[in-house]
């Protein structure tokens, strides 16, 4: 996988990115639930799911993976 790739892919504990304690892994800005874009109900292996988010600051996109618990 390219860098660029895995960077936009990032790993997160929902509660967290319900409370705006994600950061976006270009610009370091806390982002949440307002800045998504897509939700992705199909994420394998087992959801929840993933959420697109557009960063508010550097306009860039990623996707948010929710982890179970961690
Ligand atoms: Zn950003």
């Amino acid at each position: 996988m390219a860098t660029i790739d895995s960077r936009r892919r990032i790993t997160a504990d929902r509660r967290d990115f319900l409370n705006y304690r994600v950061m976006c892994p270009f610009c370091q800005e806390t982002v949440g639930p307002r800045f998504v874009t897509r939700e992705h109900l199909d994420v394998q292996p087992s959801p929840p799911y993933a959420a697109t988010v557009r960063c508010p600051r550097c306009k860039e996109e990623f996707e948010v993976i929710f982890a179970a618990g961690t």
